[in-house]
């Protein structure tokens, strides 16, 4: 590839590229480098960039450019420099950017020149702040905090995928709040909501970490669970149950609020759908709500 083929990439790059030659005289300067800095190609090239211009600061006031710079050192040793830093922009105030030097030798390995490359860290941080909560509203349940309805979905299928692939075996706990309409009309849906996290908090709080708990809708939750035998799975779910019913809400009055679920469980069976699963495990579910609810029913 030829150089003007380099120059022509690194212009269009979002990041700055600026490079230096041995003395810290610019000689290279992208259009990344003006968005970020505010300095023009023709403002830069052919001064040094300790004149004036981009002036790296540390978080705690070091000025680089009289010891610590990364382009001096790597010009120097010939070390790749990572940092974070505090640059100048033009209109005088600092932009928080990550510099990465780099060296650039001659056919007889000479150092002759540096590349720093340099980010702005803002937009690092809000790319990322974004993925993030992007993230979180397609998979988390706003009120209780766990997973949502379309990452049971996500999680179901492709643990489906992985017993039909790797014999991975697992069950499903159905759960359904008993009466909840109740605490609705005698509480009001405020103190609903309060019951609705504390059961989801109970559960999740008592699965292994291999195991998932997630709101399918309501007051009824899925729990995916890793086991190969009804027992097992029974023996889980008698302990969840256990669990939700004796949490409690403490009200206004310090008086208590607790409530049961009924909970209907079952194994993944070879080559059946997720549809099919849920539908025997919901079953289940009202065969225990049947035999008078706060029970288990594994099938
Ligand atoms: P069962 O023991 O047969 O399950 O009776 P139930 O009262 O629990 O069942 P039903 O399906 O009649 O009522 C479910 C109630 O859950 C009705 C609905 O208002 C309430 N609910 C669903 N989602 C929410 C929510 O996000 N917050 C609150 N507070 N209530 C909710
Ligand atoms: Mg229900
Ligand atoms: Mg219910």
């Amino acid at each position: 590839m030829q150089s003007k083929d380099y120059h022509e990439i690194l212009s269009y790059m979002y990041e700055g590229v600026y490079v230096v030659d041995k003395q810290r005289k610019i000689i290279f300067w992208n259009s990344g480098s003006e968005q970020i800095t505010g300095y023009k190609q023709e403002e830069v090239l052919n001064r040094h960039c300790h004149d004036n211009i981009l002036q790296h600061v540390t978080e705690d006031g070091t000025e680089l450019c009289f010891g610590g710079c990364p382009l001096h050192h790597t010009l120097a040793t010939g070390e790749v420099m990572e940092a974070e830093v505090f640059l100048h922009h033009k209109e005088g105030h600092r932009v928080p950017v990550t510099v990465k030097a780099i060296p650039v030798y001659d056919e007889e390995k000479n150092i002759v020149a540096a590349i720093e490359v340099f980010t702005d860290s803002r937009y690092k941080k809000t790319t990322y702040e974004e993925n993030r909560k992007l993230k979180e509203m397609l998979t988390i349940d706003d009120l209780t905090g766990i997973a949502n309805r379309r990452y049971l979905d996500f999680y179901l299928s492709n643990i489906r995928i992985e017993n039909e692939e790797f014999d991975v075996p697992f069950g499903i706990l159905f759960f359904d709040i008993d009466f909840f309409k109740k605490v609705n009309d005698t509480h009001g849906h405020i103190i609903g909501d309060e019951i609705l996290k504390l059961v989801s908090k109970t559960v999740q709080a008592s699965l292994r970490n291999d195991d998932k708990i997630g709101r399918w809708g309501g007051e009824e939750f899925i729990a995916v669970i890793k086991v190969d035998n009804n027992e097992e799975l029974l023996r889980i779910a008698e302990k969840l149950k256990l669990l939700v019913s004796q949490s409690f809400y403490e009200m206004e009055d310090k008086s208590k609020l607790s409530v049961t679920v009924s909970i209907g469980g079952t194994l993944f069976e070879k080559g059946e759908t997720i549809e099919e699963l849920i539908a025997r495990a919901d079953a289940n579910m009202y065969n225990s709500k049947d035999s008078g609810r706060n029970k288990v029913t594994i099938k």
